[in-house]
């Protein structure tokens, strides 16, 4: 059998464009290395453009029954004690991925996508005039489009022979799920010497810690069989957090050489979406609002090739045209924030100018996302407080 489209990776972007296409009544075959349910390393904060894109998914309801967290305000800390609050814009969630990506995944199946988990993709052969063969450690499958979803960096990425693999990235990041202390409706970012740590709640009550650092942080002695490294403790707002968090995480779960590089949108013929095409700095807490939304650009160019109306050179031209007016700029602000924020002169600096106008920390905070698509600010506020 010959699908219209294969997805790799069952991700936010995997998992959005499959439904996406198999809603337009495409056979989809969406390809997914690791078993679900699972756990993922993410801040697991939900910014309010998702809202609609779960609507259009038709997960809302079921994000709404799972219980995801309430957040509205915001508090920025540094290593010398600069602070900062403020109430976020829109109300955001705390959502953990072990069951936001089951929801995806679920929904998919239900939609007739061929889903297929504990399948690692190994390589592709072909191009988008003659099609491609995917080779799977499940054996071989055809598609006329492939869709590369497999997120951050994956080991296909050097099967492949992407650039930016060949360059090396410092940042590495964590993530575990903690009890201990309550931090109510807020998403808490302090910042430390050479990184900066988010904390968050999501639906189960724990508390998500999420922290990304250069690598030579990670070369210190950890605090208090907590297994964070001591710079962290420099912070004395997240000191104070540790001080009380008993970790329920059996372990930390750990990504090396995180690159925030744009890697392109297309490689030998392959339509790169979410992380796959580029990662927006976790500071934002937009990657995932991002992910949708590269799905839902690349979907109607997939569908207007599959249906003879695009040329492959036209397919290509248009979606790349398409993300880049969309996310470049975000992209670009965001790496400027996060060297800022992981400089403790910089980040003071930042955090006391967002405390005397506070209106400069809102405006960072929009400039970092996606503006609603097709309803209005306020419809879309109205969809999301109707899950909280
Ligand atoms: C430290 C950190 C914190 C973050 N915090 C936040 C946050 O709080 N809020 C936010 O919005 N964003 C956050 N992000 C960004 C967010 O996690 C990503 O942007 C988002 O997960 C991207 O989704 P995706 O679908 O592109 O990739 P993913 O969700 O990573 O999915 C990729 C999938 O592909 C699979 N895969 C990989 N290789 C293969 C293969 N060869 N064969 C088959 N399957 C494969 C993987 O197993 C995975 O399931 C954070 C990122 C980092 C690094």
């Amino acid at each position: 059998m010959i699908y219209d489209a294969i997805a790799i990776g069952a991700g936010l972007s995997g998992c959005s464009a499959a439904i996406q296409l198999a809603k337009r009544g495409y056979r989809v075959l969406l390809l997914e290395q690791s078993h679900y349910p699972m756990h993922k390393l993410c801040g697991e904060f939900l910014s309010v453009e998702v809202t609609e894109a779960f609507e259009n998914l038709g997960i809302l309801e079921q994000v709404r029954k799972v219980g995801a967290h309430p957040i509205h305000r915001a508090y920025l800390t540094t290593a010398s004690g600069a602070s900062f609050r403020s109430d976020l814009p829109s109300a955001a969630l705390g959502l953990s991925r072990y069951q936001l990506d089951l929801t995806l995944f679920q929904r998919s199946q239900a939609l007739n996508v061929d889903c297929q988990d504990n399948t690692k993709v190994m390589g592709v052969a072909g191009n988008l005039q003659e099609g491609f063969t995917v080779n799977t450690s499940k054996g071989e499958f055809q598609g006329r489009v492939v869709l590369g979803a497999f997120g951050k960096r994956s080991p296909l990425d050097r099967t492949l022979n992407r650039k930016f693999i060949q360059q090396r990235s410092p940042w590495i990041a964590y993530k575990g799920h903690f009890t201990g202390v309550d931090i109510a409706d807020v998403i808490e970012l302090h910042s430390f010497p050479n990184g900066y740590c988010g904390l968050s709640q999501i639906e189960t009550g724990e508390i998500n810690v999420c922290w990304i650092a250069h690598e030579r942080v990670m070369k210190e002695p950890t605090h208090k069989g907590l297994d964070i490294p001591e710079s962290l403790a420099q912070n004395p707002a997240l000191a104070d957090r540790f001080h009380n968090m008993k970790r329920v995480s059996t372990s930390l779960q750990g990504l090396s050489q995180i690159t925030f590089a744009l890697k392109g949108n297309f490689h030998n013929d392959i339509c790169m979406i979410g992380d796959t095409a580029g990662m927006i700095t976790p500071l934002c807490g937009d990657g995932m609002a991002m992910a949708l939304r590269s799905a839902e650009i690349a979907v109607p160019f997939v569908s207007q090739f599959l249906e003879h109306q695009l040329s492959a050179i036209a397919f290509k031209k248009q979606y790349a045209i398409a993300w880049q007016r969309e996310f470049q700029t975000r992209l670009q602000l965001g790496r400027i924030m996060h060297n800022c924020f992981v400089q403790p002169p910089l980040a003071n600096m930042g955090v006391n100018l967002c405390q005397l106008f506070p209106a400069l920390g809102n405006w960072i905070i929009g400039a970092t996302r996606g503006k609603p698509q097709q309803s209005n600010r306020t419809d879309q506020t109205q969809l999301f407080d109707s899950i909280i």
